[in-house]
């Protein structure tokens, strides 16, 4: 991709989810009740800790895994900045409307479609 301009409008879109993503995580991390300072003593209490624990847990996973992705598009731009916004499946240009929803995205539609991942 040529256009420097779309680059970096999509890094900036990158840096701001990036950002807003770290929040995130980090209030996730604060609101788990294994790692914060209460000594959990009744039994109940207990198993609802370990149950919002686990919550808490997969739900860090995800924005993890979607943080992943973000780097992984932005360090994209970077390094490689011509394959920026192609296909990783069938190397044909990713619509422009669509990068601009989903600036991490790897896939055209129809491979998304194919591959059955989200994103
Ligand atoms: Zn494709």
């Amino acid at each position: 991709m040529e256009d420097k301009n779309f680059l970096k409008e999509s890094r900036k879109r990158l840096l701001a989810s990036k950002k807003k993503l770290v929040k995130q995580i980090e209030e996730l991390a604060a609101q788990d009740p294994s790692k914060g300072p209460d000594k959990i003593t009744e039994f109940s209490e207990e198993a609802d800790a370990v149950e919002e624990h686990e919550r808490l847990h997969d739900e860090t996973r995800l924005l993890e895994n979607h943080l992943e992705e973000i780097q992984a598009a932005m360090s994209k731009i970077e390094k490689t900045p011509a394959k920026y916004g192609i296909c990783e499946n069938c190397g044909e240009q990713i619509d422009r409307a669509r990068l601009e929803a989903y600036p991490h995205a790897r896939y055209c539609l129809n491979c998304e479609k194919k591959l059955g991942t989200q994103g």
